[in-house]
């Protein structure tokens, strides 16, 4: 008979399958040596109170053993000579995944990308890193496996019914991700490995009859006689025909969100969130998280830590978003007038920083005017005024000193954060709080007003006043609390 058992066990015992066969056999009420296999299939980590402890999700053969589990493969599909083409428009996570559905189906896909492939384009970030000079169609955002590629490759998710999810994780698995990524409650695999993993999709797609061509951007649609759509054109003039066009373009294309409104395809508007990304010491999330004193190093056993912040202020829900434990923050900019930042970590998640997205919702509704592309609009000015406030003096050494936010350079080095040329802040004091509800109210407001939430940041940044960043009051955690976050630093 096979069971499934969830059992909590301590740090020490989380590697100690042997440990494992007395609280799975109380559970069962049956005695341990009719235990002939066990294997982990979820694990998560209970952070909640002191001692922090493993939840284990495991499979137990009772008086038999567990049958073999073989590890995800792709198998190639055989294409016919006959296949219907489908235009991908986009080589980022959602065009790989149409790419490999089509051939599910029977359909041959044609990927086009503007960028180059995962191998020259880890040449084109250094310009960014280094001066802050993005190249256009090549950069963080552009180029095979699209944002995907030099993301963070946090895997979470809660919707689980709007998709396949554990059959996506397979499709990572059989590409060469890591196969943890099937058992953790929070899966992740780490910029470091995603490149390997997206080209390898892309072998896939052309082993079995698909095509990716890079360095193809797409400036506009073919039309047949009755106007229905049959194909794209090509910047270089070249034309792609096909039966069916998807755009996966992501939403760093604005261009192609502009193209789509001077073709009169429907567009709707839809929410999104803004802000800013804090960056912390790992040292000071793992000692609250995992509750023991600051200076202590963290158990080996146990990861880097995360923490997830929600709360509403004044009807508007604020939250933490795309948390990076032990991670760095990256420059994301496709346009050389804007500063954006993201953030990611590799797969061993050791940077001595943590950093995350604070973000407000932003409703359509909030966005004055008729233009369908207002809020690209808007966001497009916060990022020009990011820039036109001077994110890029960030780096300079000076500002290592702003207490709170920034944290102190570890060993005499910028952090991750002053690498990225990037924002540190936080909602700390009541004024840019309100200045950034305000800005997510009234978002159609002048350039003015923008760049007065931007500069309210900066202010609370080198101001030695804003210090005082109590998360406790600002912010309900959702987890454990983060309170008073280290005043010294
Ligand atoms: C640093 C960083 C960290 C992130 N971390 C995470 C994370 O941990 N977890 C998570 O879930 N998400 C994360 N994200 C977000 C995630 O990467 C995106 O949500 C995801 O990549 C979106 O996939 P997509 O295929 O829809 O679009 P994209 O990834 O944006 O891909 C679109 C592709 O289309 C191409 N394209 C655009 N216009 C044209 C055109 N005209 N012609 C041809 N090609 C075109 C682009 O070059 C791009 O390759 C992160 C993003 C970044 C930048």
């Amino acid at each position: 008979m096979i069971e499934t058992v969830d059992i909590v066990v301590s740090i020490e015992k989380r590697n100690d399958e042997s440990g494992w066969l007395k609280p799975v056999a109380r559970r069962l009420k049956i005695h341990p040596k009719r235990i002939h296999g066990l294997r982990l299939i979820k694990e998560s980590i209970d952070a909640r109170r002191d001692p922090v402890k493993f939840q284990l999700r495991l499979q137990v053969g009772v008086d038999e053993g567990l049958p073999s589990m073989e590890l995800p493969r792709y198998q190639v599909p055989t294409l016919r000579n006959d296949a219907k083409q489908v235009i991908i428009v986009g080589c980022g996570p959602a065009g790989l995944f149409a790419a490999l559905r089509c051939l599910e189906l029977g359909l041959k896909p044609i990927v086009l990308e503007r960028g180059k492939d995962a191998s020259a384009r880890r040449f084109d970030l250094a310009p960014i890193l280094r001066k802050g000079t993005v190249i256009k169609d090549s950069n963080y955002c552009f180029g095979e496996g699209g944002a995907g590629t030099f993301s963070d490759g946090k895997l979470y998710t809660r919707a689980t019914k709007r998709g396949p999810v554990r059959k996506v994780y397979e499709t990572l698995v059989a590409h060469g991700a890591p196969t943890e990524i099937l058992v953790d409650a929070h899966p992740h695999i780490g910029s470091n490995l995603l490149p390997k993993v997206v080209m390898a999709m892309r072998e896939s797609i052309c082993q079995s009859g698909g095509e990716v061509r890079f360095e193809t951007k797409v400036t506009g649609f073919l039309r047949g006689d009755e106007n229905q759509l049959r194909g794209v054109l090509c910047s270089d003039g070249n034309e792609v025909t096909g039966d069916v066009v998807i755009l996966a373009t992501g939403h760093s294309a604005r261009d192609v969100l502009s193209l789509m409104v001077r073709e009169k395809l429907t567009l709707e508007p839809k929410a999104f969130a803004v802000g800013v990304r804090i960056e912390h010491p790992q040292s000071l999330i793992d000692s609250v998280q995992y509750h023991y004193e600051r200076g202590k190093e963290r158990p080996r056993e146990l990861p880097a830590a995360r923490y997830q912040l929600a709360c509403e202020i004044d009807g508007r829900g604020v939250h933490s978003f795309c948390m990076c434990p032990g991670g760095f923050v990256v420059p994301a900019a496709t346009e050389n007038d804007e500063v954006v930042v993201n953030g990611m970590s590799l797969a061993r998640r050791d940077s001595p920083f943590a950093n995350t997205g604070m973000v407000v919702g932003v409703e359509p509704t909030d966005i004055p005017g008729e233009d369908v592309l207002r809020g690209i609009h808007f966001q497009k000015e916060l990022e020009r005024a990011a820039k036109i406030a001077g994110w890029r003096d960030i780096r300079r050494s000076e500002l290592v000193t702003v207490p709170s936010f920034s944290p102190q350079p570890v060993a005499g080095s910028k952090t991750s954060a002053q690498r990225a040329v990037s924002v540190l802040a936080v909602m700390s004091d009541t004024t840019t709080k309100s200045q950034f509800l305000r800005v997510a109210r009234t978002p159609s407001a002048s350039g003015k007003e923008t760049a007065g939430f931007v500069q309210a940041i900066h202010n609370a940044l080198i101001c030695p006043s804003a210090t005082a960043l109590n998360m406790s009051t600002a912010f309900r955690p959702a987890r454990s609390a983060i309170c008073g976050a280290d005043q010294k630093s």
